[in-house]
Protein backbone atom coordinates (compact mmCIF):
# COMPACT_ATOMS: atom_id res chain seq x y z
CA UNK A 1 0.00 0.00 0.00
CA UNK A 2 0.81 3.79 -0.19
CA UNK A 3 -0.13 6.62 1.69
CA UNK A 4 0.30 10.20 1.99
CA UNK A 5 0.18 12.08 5.60
CA UNK A 6 -0.28 15.48 5.66
CA UNK A 7 1.08 17.56 8.78
CA UNK A 8 4.28 16.23 9.95
CA UNK A 9 3.86 17.73 13.89
CA UNK A 10 3.51 15.33 16.65
CA UNK A 11 0.79 12.95 15.46
CA UNK A 12 1.60 13.07 11.60
CA UNK A 13 5.13 12.28 11.94
CA UNK A 14 4.63 9.33 14.59
CA UNK A 15 1.56 8.06 12.10
CA UNK A 16 3.71 7.67 8.54
CA UNK A 17 6.92 6.46 10.56
CA UNK A 18 4.86 4.08 12.14
CA UNK A 19 3.33 2.90 9.23
CA UNK A 20 6.31 2.97 7.12
CA UNK A 21 7.77 0.41 9.99
CA UNK A 22 5.44 -2.35 9.29
CA UNK A 23 6.30 -2.38 5.66
CA UNK A 24 4.06 0.59 3.72
CA UNK A 25 5.14 2.94 1.76
CA UNK A 26 4.29 6.28 2.98
CA UNK A 27 5.33 10.11 2.22
CA UNK A 28 5.20 12.64 4.88
CA UNK A 29 3.97 15.89 3.52
CA UNK A 30 4.57 19.90 5.29
CA UNK A 31 3.63 23.11 4.30
CA UNK A 32 6.52 24.22 6.66
CA UNK A 33 9.82 23.91 4.22
CA UNK A 34 12.15 24.48 6.80
CA UNK A 35 10.72 21.40 8.83
CA UNK A 36 10.91 18.88 5.48
CA UNK A 37 14.54 20.50 4.74
CA UNK A 38 15.74 19.49 8.29
CA UNK A 39 13.44 15.97 8.29
CA UNK A 40 15.73 15.40 5.16
CA UNK A 41 19.16 15.81 6.74
CA UNK A 42 17.63 13.66 10.23
CA UNK A 43 16.31 16.82 12.41
CA UNK A 44 13.18 15.83 13.51
CA UNK A 45 11.28 18.86 14.55
CA UNK A 46 10.17 17.45 17.95
CA UNK A 47 11.37 15.23 20.60
CA UNK A 48 9.27 11.81 20.88
CA UNK A 49 11.38 9.27 22.55
CA UNK A 50 12.76 6.18 20.05
CA UNK A 51 11.41 8.39 17.15
CA UNK A 52 14.44 9.75 15.52
CA UNK A 53 15.83 6.12 14.77
CA UNK A 54 12.79 4.99 13.73
CA UNK A 55 12.59 7.78 11.29
CA UNK A 56 16.08 7.19 10.13
CA UNK A 57 16.02 3.41 9.96
CA UNK A 58 12.67 3.70 7.39
CA UNK A 59 14.12 6.31 5.13
CA UNK A 60 17.23 3.90 4.98
CA UNK A 61 14.89 1.33 4.05
CA UNK A 62 13.45 3.72 1.19
CA UNK A 63 9.80 3.40 2.72
CA UNK A 64 9.89 6.87 4.40
CA UNK A 65 10.39 9.84 2.23
CA UNK A 66 9.30 13.74 2.99
CA UNK A 67 7.76 16.82 0.85
CA UNK A 68 5.88 19.50 0.86
CA UNK A 69 4.84 18.49 -2.81
CA UNK A 70 1.53 17.67 -1.83
CA UNK A 71 -0.08 16.84 -5.39
CA UNK A 72 3.14 14.62 -6.18
CA UNK A 73 2.40 12.86 -3.12
CA UNK A 74 -1.38 12.15 -3.69
CA UNK A 75 -0.90 10.71 -7.01
CA UNK A 76 -1.24 7.22 -6.91
CA UNK A 77 -1.40 6.79 -3.05
CA UNK A 78 -4.63 4.60 -1.42
CA UNK A 79 -5.19 6.61 1.85
CA UNK A 80 -4.62 10.30 2.88
CA UNK A 81 -4.36 11.23 6.09
CA UNK A 82 -5.18 14.43 7.23
CA UNK A 83 -2.98 15.48 10.27
CA UNK A 84 -2.81 19.02 10.46
CA UNK A 85 -3.35 21.15 13.57
CA UNK A 86 -6.96 22.17 14.54
CA UNK A 87 -6.05 24.78 16.99
CA UNK A 88 -8.88 26.45 18.85
CA UNK A 89 -10.36 29.89 16.68
CA UNK A 90 -11.29 32.79 18.88
CA UNK A 91 -14.40 31.62 20.17
CA UNK A 92 -12.90 28.45 21.29
CA UNK A 93 -14.05 26.18 18.39
CA UNK A 94 -12.07 23.72 16.50
CA UNK A 95 -10.40 26.16 13.68
CA UNK A 96 -10.68 23.62 10.44
CA UNK A 97 -8.92 26.02 7.99
CA UNK A 98 -5.81 23.90 7.83
CA UNK A 99 -7.44 20.70 7.23
CA UNK A 100 -10.18 22.09 4.56
CA UNK A 101 -7.12 23.40 2.91
CA UNK A 102 -5.71 20.00 2.57
CA UNK A 103 -9.11 18.17 1.75
CA UNK A 104 -9.03 20.70 -0.90
CA UNK A 105 -5.47 20.32 -2.17
CA UNK A 106 -6.24 16.65 -2.34
CA UNK A 107 -9.23 16.92 -4.43
CA UNK A 108 -7.24 19.01 -7.13
CA UNK A 109 -3.97 16.44 -7.25
CA UNK A 110 -5.81 13.04 -6.94
CA UNK A 111 -6.67 10.79 -9.79
CA UNK A 112 -7.08 7.22 -8.55
CA UNK A 113 -9.42 5.91 -5.82
CA UNK A 114 -7.93 7.14 -2.61
CA UNK A 115 -9.23 6.58 1.19
CA UNK A 116 -8.81 10.39 2.55
CA UNK A 117 -8.79 10.15 6.84
CA UNK A 118 -9.39 12.88 8.96
CA UNK A 119 -6.82 11.95 11.84
CA UNK A 120 -6.92 15.41 13.13
CA UNK A 121 -9.00 15.83 16.03
CA UNK A 122 -12.00 17.80 14.39
CA UNK A 123 -15.71 18.14 15.60
CA UNK A 124 -18.71 15.85 14.43
CA UNK A 125 -19.63 17.06 10.57
CA UNK A 126 -16.16 17.84 9.62
CA UNK A 127 -16.23 14.57 7.60
CA UNK A 128 -18.79 15.90 5.44
CA UNK A 129 -17.05 19.25 5.01
CA UNK A 130 -14.00 17.64 4.03
CA UNK A 131 -16.20 15.24 1.11
CA UNK A 132 -17.52 18.67 0.13
CA UNK A 133 -14.15 20.23 -0.18
CA UNK A 134 -13.01 17.11 -2.03
CA UNK A 135 -16.42 17.44 -4.16
CA UNK A 136 -15.71 20.80 -5.37
CA UNK A 137 -12.43 20.36 -6.30
CA UNK A 138 -12.80 17.44 -8.18
CA UNK A 139 -15.93 18.86 -10.54
CA UNK A 140 -14.00 22.27 -10.87
CA UNK A 141 -11.16 19.96 -12.48
CA UNK A 142 -14.49 18.22 -14.05
CA UNK A 143 -12.79 14.78 -12.58
CA UNK A 144 -14.85 11.77 -12.02
CA UNK A 145 -12.45 9.84 -9.41
CA UNK A 146 -14.08 7.82 -6.58
CA UNK A 147 -13.46 8.51 -3.24
CA UNK A 148 -14.40 8.03 0.50
CA UNK A 149 -13.66 9.71 3.76
CA UNK A 150 -13.23 8.13 6.71
CA UNK A 151 -12.43 10.01 10.44
CA UNK A 152 -9.54 7.88 12.33
CA UNK A 153 -9.38 9.78 15.41
CA UNK A 154 -6.22 9.46 16.96
CA UNK A 155 -5.19 8.38 20.82
CA UNK A 156 -1.45 8.48 21.07
CA UNK A 157 0.12 10.08 24.32
CA UNK A 158 2.97 12.40 23.64
CA UNK A 159 5.95 11.07 25.73
CA UNK A 160 4.40 7.11 24.44
CA UNK A 161 3.75 8.41 21.26
CA UNK A 162 5.26 5.07 19.13
CA UNK A 163 4.13 2.69 22.05
CA UNK A 164 0.73 3.98 21.60
CA UNK A 165 0.53 3.69 17.85
CA UNK A 166 2.14 0.53 17.54
CA UNK A 167 0.31 -1.29 20.60
CA UNK A 168 -2.99 0.34 20.92
CA UNK A 169 -5.63 0.25 23.12
CA UNK A 170 -7.88 0.55 20.37
CA UNK A 171 -8.55 2.03 16.80
CA UNK A 172 -11.20 3.77 16.25
CA UNK A 173 -12.42 3.93 12.40
CA UNK A 174 -15.65 5.95 11.38
CA UNK A 175 -16.68 4.91 7.84
CA UNK A 176 -19.80 5.57 5.78
CA UNK A 177 -18.81 2.88 2.82
CA UNK A 178 -17.67 -1.17 3.02
CA UNK A 179 -14.76 -0.48 0.40
CA UNK A 180 -13.31 2.29 2.71
CA UNK A 181 -13.64 -0.85 5.83
CA UNK A 182 -12.11 -3.19 3.53
CA UNK A 183 -9.05 -0.59 2.82
CA UNK A 184 -8.41 0.67 6.44
CA UNK A 185 -8.75 -3.22 7.73
CA UNK A 186 -5.80 -3.76 5.51
CA UNK A 187 -3.79 -0.73 6.40
CA UNK A 188 -4.45 -1.25 10.53
CA UNK A 189 -3.75 -5.13 9.72
CA UNK A 190 -0.51 -5.46 11.03
CA UNK A 191 -0.94 -3.71 14.02
CA UNK A 192 -3.68 -5.97 15.39
CA UNK A 193 -2.17 -9.10 15.07
CA UNK A 194 -1.34 -8.96 18.91
CA UNK A 195 -4.88 -9.01 19.56
CA UNK A 196 -5.56 -4.85 19.51
CA UNK A 197 -8.92 -4.41 18.20
CA UNK A 198 -10.10 -1.98 15.79
CA UNK A 199 -13.88 -0.68 16.12
CA UNK A 200 -15.40 0.66 13.00
CA UNK A 201 -18.30 2.62 13.41
CA UNK A 202 -20.33 5.63 11.66
CA UNK A 203 -18.04 8.76 11.05
CA UNK A 204 -19.88 11.20 13.47
CA UNK A 205 -19.57 8.82 16.21
CA UNK A 206 -15.88 8.46 15.38
CA UNK A 207 -15.33 12.27 15.59
CA UNK A 208 -17.24 12.12 18.68
CA UNK A 209 -15.46 9.69 20.29
CA UNK A 210 -12.12 11.37 20.55
CA UNK A 211 -13.55 14.51 21.77
CA UNK A 212 -15.67 12.51 24.80
CA UNK A 213 -12.09 10.59 25.75
CA UNK A 214 -10.32 14.03 25.97
CA UNK A 215 -12.99 14.90 27.54
CA UNK A 216 -13.20 12.51 30.13
CA UNK A 217 -9.59 12.17 30.89
CA UNK A 218 -9.91 16.06 31.66
CA UNK A 219 -12.72 15.20 34.03
CA UNK A 220 -10.69 13.08 35.81
CA UNK A 221 -7.60 15.42 36.40
CA UNK A 222 -10.23 17.95 37.56
CA UNK A 223 -12.44 16.37 39.67
CA UNK A 224 -8.90 14.98 41.51
CA UNK A 225 -7.99 18.31 41.78
CA UNK A 226 -10.92 19.71 43.04
CA UNK A 227 -10.96 16.85 45.30
CA UNK A 228 -7.20 17.50 46.54
CA UNK A 229 -7.87 21.27 47.37
CA UNK A 230 -10.72 20.09 49.92
CA UNK A 231 -8.91 17.59 51.25
CA UNK A 232 -6.47 19.94 52.13
CA UNK A 233 -8.64 22.12 53.75
CA UNK A 234 -10.18 19.61 56.12
CA UNK A 235 -6.70 17.99 56.67
CA UNK A 236 -7.32 14.91 54.45
CA UNK A 237 -4.06 13.47 52.34
CA UNK A 238 -5.30 13.31 48.68
CA UNK A 239 -2.19 10.64 48.11
CA UNK A 240 -4.64 8.32 50.55
CA UNK A 241 -7.28 9.22 49.10
CA UNK A 242 -6.32 8.24 45.92
CA UNK A 243 -5.07 5.29 46.79
CA UNK A 244 -8.26 4.22 48.72
CA UNK A 245 -10.95 5.04 45.56
CA UNK A 246 -8.50 3.66 43.02
CA UNK A 247 -8.42 0.05 44.58
CA UNK A 248 -12.23 0.04 43.25
CA UNK A 249 -12.10 -1.31 40.00
CA UNK A 250 -14.99 0.71 38.37
CA UNK A 251 -12.96 4.12 39.64
CA UNK A 252 -9.37 2.56 38.79
CA UNK A 253 -6.23 3.79 40.00
CA UNK A 254 -4.99 5.79 36.30
CA UNK A 255 -5.46 9.68 35.75
CA UNK A 256 -6.39 10.39 39.22
CA UNK A 257 -3.38 12.17 40.23
CA UNK A 258 -3.42 15.47 41.62
CA UNK A 259 -1.40 18.42 39.88
CA UNK A 260 -0.90 21.76 38.98
CA UNK A 261 -3.78 21.30 36.11
CA UNK A 262 -4.23 19.85 32.27
CA UNK A 263 -2.19 21.37 29.98
CA UNK A 264 -1.10 20.62 26.36
CA UNK A 265 -2.24 20.87 22.79
CA UNK A 266 -5.01 18.62 23.60
CA UNK A 267 -7.11 18.84 26.48
CA UNK A 268 -7.57 22.63 26.81
CA UNK A 269 -8.04 22.62 23.10
CA UNK A 270 -10.55 19.71 22.71
CA UNK A 271 -12.79 20.40 26.31
CA UNK A 272 -13.45 24.19 24.74
CA UNK A 273 -13.97 23.13 21.43
CA UNK A 274 -16.94 20.51 22.39
CA UNK A 275 -18.15 22.96 24.94
CA UNK A 276 -18.58 25.29 21.70
CA UNK A 277 -20.00 22.39 19.65
CA UNK A 278 -22.79 21.64 22.40
CA UNK A 279 -23.76 25.42 23.14
CA UNK A 280 -23.57 25.92 18.62
CA UNK A 281 -26.34 22.94 18.99
CA UNK A 282 -28.19 24.11 21.65
CA UNK A 283 -26.91 22.21 24.79
CA UNK A 284 -24.76 23.13 27.64
CA UNK A 285 -22.10 20.93 29.03
CA UNK A 286 -22.14 21.77 32.28
CA UNK A 287 -19.45 19.25 33.45
CA UNK A 288 -17.02 19.77 31.21
CA UNK A 289 -17.45 24.19 31.88
CA UNK A 290 -16.71 23.15 35.12
CA UNK A 291 -13.49 21.05 34.27
CA UNK A 292 -12.42 24.04 32.23
CA UNK A 293 -12.81 26.44 35.39
CA UNK A 294 -11.26 24.43 37.67
CA UNK A 295 -8.18 23.59 35.35
CA UNK A 296 -7.70 27.52 34.88
CA UNK A 297 -7.53 27.75 39.08
CA UNK A 298 -5.37 24.59 39.42
CA UNK A 299 -2.60 26.40 37.36
CA UNK A 300 -2.24 29.30 39.86
CA UNK A 301 -2.51 26.96 43.05
CA UNK A 302 1.50 26.21 43.39
CA UNK A 303 2.24 30.23 42.59
CA UNK A 304 -0.51 30.84 45.49
CA UNK A 305 1.17 28.28 48.06
CA UNK A 306 4.17 29.93 46.96
CA UNK A 307 3.35 33.83 47.21
CA UNK A 308 1.86 32.73 50.99
CA UNK A 309 4.31 31.12 52.07
CA UNK A 310 6.67 34.55 51.32
CA UNK A 311 4.07 36.86 52.27
CA UNK A 312 3.23 37.80 49.38
CA UNK A 313 6.82 39.42 49.12
CA UNK A 314 8.28 37.80 45.82
CA UNK A 315 10.20 40.85 44.55
CA UNK A 316 13.67 40.12 43.94
CA UNK A 317 13.20 36.54 45.16
CA UNK A 318 15.20 33.66 42.48
CA UNK A 319 12.94 30.47 42.19
CA UNK A 320 14.01 27.34 40.33
CA UNK A 321 11.69 25.88 38.87
CA UNK A 322 12.24 21.95 37.61
CA UNK A 323 10.17 20.94 34.56
CA UNK A 324 8.96 23.27 31.52
CA UNK A 325 6.88 20.90 29.44
CA UNK A 326 3.35 20.28 30.09
CA UNK A 327 4.55 16.60 31.39
CA UNK A 328 7.46 14.87 31.09
CA UNK A 329 8.98 13.25 27.91
CA UNK A 330 7.92 15.76 25.61
CA UNK A 331 9.45 19.35 24.22
CA UNK A 332 5.61 20.18 24.03
CA UNK A 333 5.10 23.63 25.55
CA UNK A 334 1.56 23.84 24.60
CA UNK A 335 -0.51 25.40 27.34
CA UNK A 336 1.93 24.28 30.14
CA UNK A 337 1.13 25.07 33.29
CA UNK A 338 4.82 26.05 33.68
CA UNK A 339 3.82 29.55 31.86
CA UNK A 340 1.20 30.63 33.68
CA UNK A 341 3.46 30.28 37.44
CA UNK A 342 6.69 31.59 35.44
CA UNK A 343 4.66 34.49 34.49
CA UNK A 344 3.07 35.10 37.45
CA UNK A 345 6.25 34.47 39.34
CA UNK A 346 8.20 37.34 37.00
CA UNK A 347 4.82 39.78 37.19
CA UNK A 348 5.54 39.91 40.85
CA UNK A 349 8.99 40.92 40.66
CA UNK A 350 10.52 37.33 41.11
CA UNK A 351 13.54 35.89 39.08
CA UNK A 352 13.52 32.15 37.01
CA UNK A 353 15.75 29.69 36.70
CA UNK A 354 14.67 27.02 35.03
CA UNK A 355 15.97 23.79 33.89
CA UNK A 356 14.04 21.01 32.10
CA UNK A 357 15.64 18.10 30.06
CA UNK A 358 14.01 18.62 26.47
CA UNK A 359 11.64 21.67 26.59
CA UNK A 360 14.09 24.79 27.32
CA UNK A 361 14.51 25.61 23.31
CA UNK A 362 10.89 25.53 22.84
CA UNK A 363 10.36 27.13 26.25
CA UNK A 364 12.31 30.07 24.69
CA UNK A 365 9.86 30.67 22.02
CA UNK A 366 7.24 32.30 24.82
CA UNK A 367 10.03 33.18 27.60
CA UNK A 368 12.49 34.39 25.71
CA UNK A 369 15.63 36.09 28.40
CA UNK A 370 13.10 36.80 30.71
CA UNK A 371 14.45 34.00 32.68
CA UNK A 372 17.61 32.06 32.87
CA UNK A 373 18.13 28.09 31.86
CA UNK A 374 20.44 25.65 33.28
CA UNK A 375 22.36 23.34 31.58
CA UNK A 376 21.37 21.22 35.02
CA UNK A 377 18.78 20.87 37.97
CA UNK A 378 21.56 21.53 40.53
CA UNK A 379 22.81 24.84 38.61
CA UNK A 380 18.99 25.83 38.21
CA UNK A 381 18.97 25.81 42.12
CA UNK A 382 22.05 28.24 42.93
CA UNK A 383 20.96 31.20 45.47
CA UNK A 384 17.08 30.37 44.87
CA UNK A 385 15.16 31.27 47.76
CA UNK A 386 12.96 28.01 46.84
CA UNK A 387 12.33 25.11 43.96
CA UNK A 388 8.87 24.36 42.60
CA UNK A 389 8.68 21.02 41.08
CA UNK A 390 6.68 21.71 37.82
CA UNK A 391 7.00 18.90 35.47
CA UNK A 392 7.26 15.41 37.01
CA UNK A 393 10.27 14.45 34.62
CA UNK A 394 12.01 10.60 35.95
CA UNK A 395 15.01 12.54 37.13
CA UNK A 396 13.35 14.74 39.30
CA UNK A 397 12.29 12.20 41.72
CA UNK A 398 14.85 11.32 43.73
CA UNK A 399 17.56 13.74 43.73
CA UNK A 400 20.10 14.32 46.65
CA UNK A 401 18.39 15.97 48.84
CA UNK A 402 21.37 16.90 50.95
CA UNK A 403 23.10 18.79 47.58
CA UNK A 404 19.38 20.54 47.07
CA UNK A 405 19.57 22.10 50.94
CA UNK A 406 22.94 22.85 50.23
CA UNK A 407 22.58 25.03 46.96
CA UNK A 408 19.02 26.77 48.11
CA UNK A 409 18.86 29.78 50.29
CA UNK A 410 16.55 28.70 51.86
CA UNK A 411 15.40 24.82 52.09
CA UNK A 412 11.99 25.53 50.66
CA UNK A 413 10.03 22.89 48.00
CA UNK A 414 6.80 23.80 46.18
CA UNK A 415 6.09 20.31 44.50
CA UNK A 416 2.95 20.77 42.32
CA UNK A 417 3.51 16.85 41.27
CA UNK A 418 3.67 15.51 44.39
CA UNK A 419 6.98 13.28 44.02
CA UNK A 420 8.23 13.55 47.43
CA UNK A 421 7.34 12.07 50.92
CA UNK A 422 6.71 14.74 53.10
CA UNK A 423 7.62 13.08 55.86
CA UNK A 424 11.09 12.75 54.82
CA UNK A 425 11.52 15.80 53.69
CA UNK A 426 9.94 17.21 56.95
CA UNK A 427 12.62 15.56 58.65
CA UNK A 428 15.33 16.70 56.42
CA UNK A 429 14.26 20.23 57.61
CA UNK A 430 12.48 21.59 54.00
CA UNK A 431 9.56 23.40 54.32
CA UNK A 432 7.51 21.50 52.22
CA UNK A 433 4.36 22.35 50.30
CA UNK A 434 2.64 20.05 47.56
CA UNK A 435 -0.82 19.63 46.44
CA UNK A 436 -3.89 18.32 48.48
CA UNK A 437 -2.07 17.84 51.41
CA UNK A 438 -1.80 19.77 54.85
CA UNK A 439 2.26 20.10 55.29
CA UNK A 440 3.42 21.58 58.39
CA UNK A 441 6.68 24.23 58.00
P1 LIG B 1 1.39 19.99 15.11
O1 LIG B 1 1.15 21.44 15.22
O2 LIG B 1 2.52 19.35 15.84
O3 LIG B 1 1.54 19.59 13.58
C1 LIG B 1 0.71 20.05 12.55
C2 LIG B 1 1.55 20.16 11.28
O4 LIG B 1 0.69 20.43 10.18
C3 LIG B 1 2.58 21.27 11.31
O5 LIG B 1 3.86 20.73 11.03
C4 LIG B 1 2.13 22.22 10.20
O6 LIG B 1 3.20 22.87 9.54
C5 LIG B 1 1.38 21.28 9.29
N1 LIG B 1 0.44 21.92 8.35
C6 LIG B 1 -0.44 22.92 8.59
N2 LIG B 1 -1.12 23.22 7.46
C7 LIG B 1 -0.68 22.38 6.50
C8 LIG B 1 -1.00 22.19 5.14
N3 LIG B 1 -1.94 22.93 4.53
N4 LIG B 1 -0.34 21.24 4.46
C9 LIG B 1 0.61 20.49 5.05
N5 LIG B 1 0.95 20.62 6.36
C10 LIG B 1 0.31 21.56 7.07
O7 LIG B 1 0.00 19.30 15.55
P2 LIG B 1 -0.21 17.90 16.27
O8 LIG B 1 0.05 18.01 17.72
O9 LIG B 1 0.46 16.83 15.49
O10 LIG B 1 -1.79 17.74 16.11
C11 LIG B 1 -2.40 17.49 14.87
C12 LIG B 1 -3.85 17.08 15.10
O11 LIG B 1 -3.89 15.86 15.83
C13 LIG B 1 -4.66 18.08 15.92
O12 LIG B 1 -5.98 18.09 15.47
C14 LIG B 1 -4.60 17.50 17.32
O13 LIG B 1 -5.70 17.87 18.10
C15 LIG B 1 -4.63 16.02 17.03
N6 LIG B 1 -4.01 15.18 18.07
C16 LIG B 1 -2.86 15.57 18.66
C17 LIG B 1 -2.27 14.74 19.61
C18 LIG B 1 -1.01 15.15 20.31
O14 LIG B 1 -0.68 14.53 21.32
N7 LIG B 1 -0.27 16.13 19.84
C19 LIG B 1 -2.86 13.52 19.94
C20 LIG B 1 -4.03 13.14 19.28
C21 LIG B 1 -4.59 13.98 18.35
Amino acid sequence: MKIAVVGTGYVGLVTGTCFAEVGIEVTCIDIDQKKIDNLHKGILPIYEPGLEEMVSRNVSAGRLSFSTNLAEAIKECDVAFIAVGTPPGEDGSADLKYVLAVARGIGESMNNYCVVVTKSTVPVGTAAKVRKELEDALAKRGANIEFDVASNPEFLKEGAAIDDFLKPDRIVVGISSERAEEVMSRLYKPFLLNGHPIIFMDIPSAEMTKYAANSMLATKISFMNDIANLCEIMGADVNMVRKGIGSDARIGTKFIYPGIGYGGSCFPKDVKALIKTASENGYEMQVLKAVESVNDAQKEVLFDKVSKHFGGELSGKKFAVWGLSFKPKTDDMREAPSLVIIEKLLAEGGTVSAYDPVAMEEAKHSLGDRITYAKDPFEALVDADALLVVTEWPEFRSPSFEVVGKLLKDKVIFDGRNIYDPAELRELGFAYHCIGVKTAH
